[in-house]
């Protein structure tokens, strides 16, 4: 029976999609076709899909119900001016410009405010994030605490900047060579790490003083709300509206995937309070997205954004989100399967070097992991180590990131206990004989973002 540590679902269940188990042969004749890249497998051939949890939401009735209330009018949708006053009541911000998804907003932000040659500290790096930056002339620079490079590193926020590594940044560069800092919340690529609001508000009052900007990837403003709530003290009786709203008041402005913690499949929007940036942004946006009354959307989709954010705030569903992630961590770490700690709010991230020690980062340890879970359970996963974080744009060299990960991504409203307990077990059983795991090695490699599209040969 379940533990009464993770609260039962908050919902009940009332239109179903079927999903079906290939056999194992099927499998993987279906994976040496994808090249051993996850990302290049059929939905239809994946039983459990964990691949990621953007744009994977369910959504609920009133969503559905909000869809079939769209204004799908060129420009002035009410479905608009409803995302537009919601996403200012919740966030904060004085201006909002809609995108079709979150790295739509980050195109825009880094056109506009980066001048080449110019920093962008964060907070560790999101793949889309960092492309946008570098693209446009910026240095990423890496401002995460160490301890998040730390698989086993106990800290409730791992996601924090490291005020030092700022300030140190700001002194040897010089505050105007720094386009803006990138604050996540949480942290994506350490594993759904939250950052404190104690932290949150002392970056707002170094770049104040330096009068340097920040903006926020807002993605998972809910999950992070969630930790302060669980985890910070002060914030225990806060309501996780209060939370969010505290915790942008301390931004100049954010890039948001909807399709993440606003429990849509499709969306995103760039916020800010800079007059000129916003007035710069809604004529840009024009030439990229679309209308700034619908940058990319179609009205229902507006409409499901505007629903879904509001949803997103409420306790109880959110509480459970986290609380069925920590499920499936819990399960594997009890088993003894080296998992990233502490279990973060989006999903679970296996620790392929500790999983595969018999392999170097060069022969690709997780995505050999990622491709063996898919053989054994039809469980899609993803790699998120070495050829995710690609090469050096100036060098040509590999990074080689000291997390070498598989992410286990639990789509929110969509999975049950039961079927983390079925995954659990199948990673546990490939655990027993990890020595099997052979490694991989490239036989196509795009140039940019290469783990989308890159194929792979068993060594
Ligand atoms: C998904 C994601 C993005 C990019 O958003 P898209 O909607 O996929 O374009 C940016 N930052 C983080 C942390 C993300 O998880």
């Amino acid at each position: 029976m379940l533990d009464k540590k993770y609260p039962a679902e908050p919902y009940r269940v009332k239109s179903v999609e079927y999903v079906k188990m290939l056999d194992r042969a099927e499998r993987e004749k279906a994976i040496i076709t994808a090249g051993y890249n996850t990302f290049q497998l059929n939905s239809e051939d994946v039983y459990i899909d964990l691949l990621t949890d953007s744009g994977t939401n369910a959504m609920s009735d009133r969503q559905w119900a909000g869809i079939m209330v769209g204004d799908e009018a060129y420009a002035g949708s009410r479905n608009w001016h409803n995302l537009e006053s919601t996403v200012k009541e919740v966030f904060g911000f004085k201006y909002v410009i809609p995108t079709h998804q979150g790295r739509g907003a980050e195109n825009l932000l880094s056109k506009l405010s980066i001048k080449p040659g110019q920093y962008t500290p964060g907070n560790m790096y999101f793949t889309t994030t960092r492309y946008h930056q570098e693209a446009n002339g910026g240095i990423f620079k890496d401002i995460v605490i160490d301890e998040a490079h730390d698989t086993t590193a106990i800290n409730p926020f791992k996601g924090n900047i490291d005020l030092k590594k700022l300030e140190a940044l700001i002194k040897e560069v010089g505050a105007d060579k720094i386009a803006y800092v990138c604050l996540a919340v949480t942290v994506n690529l350490a594993g759904g790490q939250p950052v404190s609001m104690e932290n949150m508000r002392a970056v707002r009052e170094l770049t104040k003083k330096h009068k340097i900007k920040v903006f926020y990837d807002a993605t998972r403003y809910a999950e992070n709300a969630y930790f302060i709530k669980e985890r910070e003290k002060g914030y225990e009786n806060k309501t996780i509206k209060e939370i969010v709203l505290e915790m942008f008041s301390y931004a100049d402005g954010c890039t948001m995937s909807g399709k993440k913690d606003s429990l849509t499949n499709i969306g995103g929007f760039l916020c800010m309070n800079d007059e000129d940036l916003y007035l710069r942004s809604k004529e840009l946006v024009v030439v990229f997205e679309g209308m700034p009354s619908y940058g990319g959307l179609a009205g229902r989709d507006m409409e499901a954004m505007a629903i879904g954010i509001r949803e997103s705030l409420d306790f109880e569903y959110i509480k459970h989100r986290v609380l069925q992630v920590r499920y499936l961590g819990d399960v594997l770490k009890e088993a003894g399967v080296p998992i990233m700690e502490p279990i973060g709010g989006h999903a679970v991230f296996l620790d392929a070097r500790r999983f595969c020690p018999h392999l170097t980062q060069e022969q690709l340890p997780a995505q050999a992991l990622a491709a063996k879970i898919y053989l054994e359970s039809g469980v899609r996963s993803m790699e998120r180590g070495i050829v995710s974080a690609g090469r050096c744009v100036n060098t040509g060299k590999n990074h080689a990131p000291k997390l070498e990960l598989v992410r286990l991504t639990i789509p929110r409203r969509v999975y049950t206990y039961a079927h983390m307990d079925l995954v659990a077990r199948a990673v546990i059983d490939i655990y027993k004989n990890a020595k099997k795991i052979k490694g991989l090695k490239f036989v196509y490699e795009p140039k940019m973002l290469r783990f989308f599209n890159a194929r792979f040969e068993e060594i």
